[in-house]
């Protein structure tokens, strides 16, 4: 069928990048090696510990997000190394087979996939390891997978109330950028992420923020590596400069984006997400459907997964959306396959953005036939208007400033 308009992609990541974003990519390539490059890098690696929350140093690999995850393992962690990961979902999954790879002993916690890590479970555990015997604990901040996030400063207590002295890695994949997420203040020690999420830029970029612990594990630790060696990497980046060709012009992207974010503020960008998500809850449930997540204190600001009613398939919904109204919702992944549907709700995203898409996802309910009351939209709309403390953003107090 042809589309007019703008295709809706609202997946959970690659998400919409702003018009702003694309026109600051769109610039000849310049010598990675000359005087002008060495500012942009600089500029982008101080601005993106502004994102990450920390003082220390951001890493910036060409990469995926799944290249990050690498990195994060192979600087710090040796074969054999026994860690703590938590099973929240499809990316919880991958990460522990990627570390199982690695020759990693994961202790890997089951999970119901509508959860969050539990701090208290995580205390528990570390606990019991008198010896020390557990190297990391690995979470996920925001399980794209399920719309789940982790508590990652209760974790953080958990850890230093045992006195445990695993090192903390965490993947923000999904969050940076959208979700308040202290790489500092939680005594993070690798922070993952990645460009096409939060920082609404084309997938190509992986990030790791790195504590002076993590720094320190790297010089002991026993994990071949090369690509992907923080310190080839911080050597070179000291002045500007990479080992390697980087990705110029997702650098320049890059830039435009986190000048955006610190534009909105920081505070504001958070508050935003939170609305949205809440906004979208209300439709999900007036149409009487299921949000995945069931902690209220865990619903993610940035995706909202829904579970299909028994009988209806999500992929075939998915396919009717599409079809009819040129918006791609995302999968489920993993063992919510054709189960669940998700709605991303992400970084280029506003009231009307969430509106379009919750008015395609309604449309897509009655073409597909899926049982549910109607209305949803009106509800999410009310549920934006409302003066609760959740919908009193700072953004719109400056708005009107
Ligand atoms: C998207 C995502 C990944 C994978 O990132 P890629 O860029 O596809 O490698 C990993 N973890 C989470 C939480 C994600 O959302």
């Amino acid at each position: 069928m042809q589309h007019q308009g703008r295709h809706f992609l609202q997946i959970p990541g690659p998400s919409p990048v702003p018009d702003r974003v694309l026109r600051a990519m769109d610039m000849p390539v310049i010598d990675h090696r000359s005087a002008q490059f060495a500012e942009l890098a600089k500029t982008v690696f101080q601005g993106s510990q502004k994102i990450f929350q920390t003082s220390g140093p951001v890493i910036i690999f060409p990469s995926s997000g799944t290249g990050a995850w690498e990195a994060a393992i192979v600087n710090t962690l040796s074969p054999g190394d026994k860690v703590l990961m938590v099973e929240t979902g499809h990316f919880a999954t991958l990460w522990r087979n990627m570390a199982v790879r690695w020759g990693i002993e994961v202790e890997f916690m089951p999970g119901d996939w509508r959860h969050g890590a539990d701090p208290a479970a995580i205390e528990a555990r570390l606990t019991q390891d008198s010896a020390h015997t557990i190297k990391a604990v690995m979470v996920v901040h925001n399980e794209t997978s399920t719309g789940a996030t982790s508590r990652v400063g209760e974790i953080r207590a958990a850890l230093d109330k045992t006195g445990h002295p695993a090192l903390l890695l965490v993947d923000t994949i999904s969050s940076l950028g959208s979700v308040d997420y202290r790489h500092d203040e939680w005594k993070v020690d690798v922070t993952v992420s990645c460009s096409q999420k939060g920082f609404m830029l084309p997938p190509g970029l992986g990030f790791n923020a790195i504590s002076e612990k993590a720094r320190a594990a790297a010089k002991t630790n026993r994990m071949p590596r090369s690509y992907w060696d923080w310190e080839e990497m911080l050597k070179p980046n000291a002045n500007g400069f990479f080992p390697y060709t980087p990705a110029t012009n997702l650098l320049y992207g890059l830039r435009e984006a986190i000048a955006m974010l610190l534009e909105e503020g920081l505070e504001n960008v958070f508050a935003r997400h939170k609305r949205l998500a809440a906004a979208t809850r209300a439709a999900v449930n007036h149409w009487g459907l299921e949000v995945l997540c069931v902690n209220p204190a865990e619903y993610s600001p940035v995706l909202t997964a829904v579970l299909m009613p028994p009988g209806h398939d999500a992929d075939q919904f998915r396919k009717v959306v599409l079809e009819r109204s040129n918006m791609s919702l995302g999968s489920g992944l993993g063992k919510v396959a054709g189960k669940v549907f998700r709605i991303g709700h992400l970084g280029e995203c506003n009231e009307l953005t969430l509106l379009g898409a919750l008015s395609g996802v309604e449309m897509g309910l009655a073409a597909a036939g899926v049982p549910h009351r109607s209305g949803g939209v009106e509800v999410a709309i009310k549920a934006l208007e409302e003066k609760t403390e959740a919908n009193s953003p700072v953004h719109l107090k400056i708005a009107k400033s």
